[in-house]
């Protein structure tokens, strides 16, 4: 792994335990050991895959950016809206059965509904 894809994962790592409170750009390039320049371009690669978001924020006078991990973290609550979770047919689901996820209303309906709400994937 390079210099630069194993200082994106670390990033990564970061901005995701860091949950909802999300980390400031410079105190996460410290973190990192790594240089403004490099730490910008992390950011802009990790934005262009829309992992994460940037929100303005001034601090000790300095504007600099707060940044958030995008996508939403799995709760127990999103595991329970799946509706496999619950449903008579799991044992008897298969991709070539009679039952089949391919053919399944309230599986489609659930996946679907992703695409209303991009934040929620
Ligand atoms: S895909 Fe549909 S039928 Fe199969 S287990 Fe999930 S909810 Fe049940």
């Amino acid at each position: 792994m390079s210099r630069r894809d194993d200082l994106e994962e670390q990033a990564l790592k970061l901005i995701i335990d860091k949950g909802t409170d999300g980390i400031l750009q410079s105190a996460m390039w410290r973190k990192l050991k790594a240089s403004s320049r490099e730490g910008s371009r992390i950011c802009l690669r990790l934005e262009a895959k829309n992992l994460i978001n940037r929100e303005r924020e001034l601090s000790k006078g300095r504007w600099t950016y707060r940044i958030f991990f995008k996508k939403r973290l799995i709760t127990i609550d999103s595991l329970l809206e799946i509706p496999c979770m619950f449903c008579d047919n799991t044992y008897r689901c298969e991709l070539d059965g009679e039952i089949s996820p391919a053919a399944c209303v309230p599986l489609t309906t659930w996946l679907f509904s992703f695409e209303e709400d991009p934040e929620s994937s």
